[in-house]
């Protein structure tokens, strides 16, 4: 394995958060950032300007061999694109991307190949099927490239919203994971640290617990717990934070819930939530019996991680709710709805596009 180029921490400071270095309005911290995205390179001749393309773009590069890279794949997970130099790709490394292509489909590939590029790498690659190829003598065609490879899921930015930490994990934890594993950026508000049931700070260190297993930015506001109803400013407080993410799909309470709090969020975001194309509410273990959902989201891969992550919330173990068999037979419940499906989770909508949130 090469060594993984060093970055400057100047350069990727706050590039992954959706927020970026948005303006968030006062009281709301930024608690949790997702992690950092990589990028993997197969050269030698051509790094550096790959390694100039990939740092402006905010990416961690990482040099490897191409006999180390499917091990990196199993151990860290999909970097955000691979890019291999086509003088670096002979026959032994042609068969490891073909097997890396086969067990991760939706891996970018990016394949650099110059005027004098060698012949038989150039052919290897479009053999195998990498789509994009780009001279990496001129860096603006890389960079354009590699923006359009890495930044196409990112257009689906999810913001889930609720009042205290769990209620957003509880009510489309397996959806937002679905979001997280398709690349979508996700941002999670929680407008009280929920000291109503509990210490602050131990709710504190469990909602950025789970929106690390999530991947999501977490944002965090200090306001009355089971008092949101009487806070004048909590609309103003959504539409900055909505200016800040620029969602295009919401997720929030629904309004047929018995919880003031969970009521006044949810009004909240529809008005703070105008323009943005898709808004779903989800259900909460207060929900009433007029919840009335319409769309029930396939969760059958990531139910059992779902409950993985309501179990970071150690303090609220006692809560029903949070039990594994209530979350599995729930799930199991509302898949009824779909034939084929084993596992899903409700929502109400109250607007959509046609796309339905890209998790088909
Ligand atoms: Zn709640």
């Amino acid at each position: 394995m090469l060594d993984p180029v060093p970055s400057s921490p100047a350069t990727l400071s706050d590039g992954s958060s959706p927020t970026g270095g948005a303006v968030l309005p006062d009281g709301v911290d930024r608690a949790a950032t997702p992690p950092q995205r990589v990028a993997v390179l197969w050269c030698r001749r051509t790094a550096d300007t790959a390694l100039r393309a990939l740092t402006s773009l905010d990416l961690i590069p990482l040099l490897l061999a191409p006999a180390d890279t499917e091990e990196f794949l199993a151990t860290s997970g999909e970097p955000s694109v691979l890019v291999v130099d086509c003088d670096a790709l002979d026959a032994e490394a042609a068969d490891v991307l073909a097997r890396i292509r086969a067990a991760h489909p939706r891996l970018s590939v990016c394949a650099l190949a110059g005027a004098d590029a060698s012949r038989d790498g150039l052919l290897h690659a479009l053999r195998i099927g990498v789509a994009e190829v780009v001279d990496p003598a001129r860096p603006d065609d890389l960079a354009a490239v590699l923006t359009k490879v890495v930044e196409s899921p990112a257009h689906v930015r999810v913001l889930a919203v609720g009042a205290h930490p769990d209620d957003v994990e509880i009510g489309c934890g397996g959806t937002l994971l679905r979001h997280r594993d398709a690349g979508h950026a996700v941002t999670v508000l929680t407008l009280t640290l929920g000291d109503q049931g509990g210490r602050p700070t131990d709710r504190r260190r469990e909602a950025v617990g789970a929106a690390t297993r999530l991947g999501a930015e977490l944002l965090l506001a200090d306001l009355a717990d089971t008092r949101l109803d009487e806070e004048v400013g909590l609309t103003r407080l959504v539409e900055e934070v909505v200016a800040a993410v620029r969602p295009t799909v919401v997720y929030v309470h629904s309004a047929a819930d018995q919880h003031q709090d969970h009521r006044a969020v949810h009004e909240a975001v529809v008005v703070a939530t105008r323009r943005v194309p898709e808004v779903y509410c989800y259900q909460s273990p207060s929900s009433r019996v007029g919840f009335s959902p319409t769309r029930f989201v396939r969760v059958d891969d990531t139910v059992g991680e779902k409950v993985d992550l309501l179990g970071v919330y150690r303090s609220q173990s006692a809560r029903h709710y949070l039990e594994p068999d209530l979350v599995m037979a729930t799930a199991r419940y509302w898949a009824r709805q779909l034939p084929h499906i084993r596992h899903a989770e409700p929502f109400e909508v109250h607007r959509a596009s046609g796309d339905g949130a890209d998790l088909h």
